[in-house]
Formats: structure tokens, C-alpha cells, sequence
């Protein structure tokens, strides 16, 4: 029974959901950092890109690391990221006219 307990724990590393998978290299030879993607068709959806992707390389490599959500999931998860601007905006805007009335200029 005790073995049991101890053998699964040490094969973590065989979880399929993505965490406990090895180091990625981009076609530079550098460790691929894990990205997180923010377009409207994938968004919160993982990646491996390239490591110097922001100085302009010509690396195209990328693979991603989730599989694509479904439109429902990507929906829902839209409008909840949408809630939250709106919140975060009508705070922001109760800040500045708290702070004009008194005489601060937030901007
Ligand atoms: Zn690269």
C-alpha cells in the first residue's frame, strides 16, 4: 500500500496537462520561455515562442502549449476579461472625479 503512495507520486513528471514538461529550445538554441497569448481567437491560451522574439528575431518558432478552447469557452472567458475593464474603467473614473473635486489632476 505504502509503495503504492510513493510510486505515484514520484511519476509526476508523466501529468499530460503540460506543467511538468521539459525545458522547450527555440531554433536559436535558447530555452523557450512559456508565453500566454492575448489575441481574440486564443486568448489565455500557452505557447512556447522564442526567446529574443521582442528584439525582432527571425525565429519563427512556436508551439503551443494548450489545445485550442472551444468558441464557448472562449466566449465566456471574453466577457469575463470584458467585466473586468469595465470594472476596473468605472473605478478609475470615480478615482478622477473623487480626485478633480479635490483639486488633483490624475492623467
Ligand atoms: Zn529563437
Amino acid at each position: 500500500m505504502e509503495s503504492r503512495i510513493l510510486s505515484s507520486s514520484s511519476n509526476s513528471s508523466h501529468r499530460s496537462d503540460g506543467e511538468g514538461e521539459r525545458e522547450r529550445f527555440c531554433y536559436c538554441g535558447l530555452p523557450s520561455p512559456r508565453r500566454t497569448s492575448w489575441t481574440r481567437m486564443n486568448p489565455g491560451r500557452r505557447f512556447y515562442g522564442c526567446a529574443r522574439y521582442r528584439e525582432g528575431s527571425k525565429c519563427k518558432y512556436f508551439k503551443w502549449i494548450d489545445a485550442k478552447f472551444s468558441d464557448r469557452a472562449t466566449e465566456v472567458y471574453m466577457d469575463f476579461v470584458i467585466r473586468i475593464i469595465l470594472q476596473i474603467k468605472s473605478s478609475y473614473f470615480k478615482i478622477q472625479i473623487i480626485g478633480e473635486r479635490r483639486g488633483y489632476f490624475i492623467r
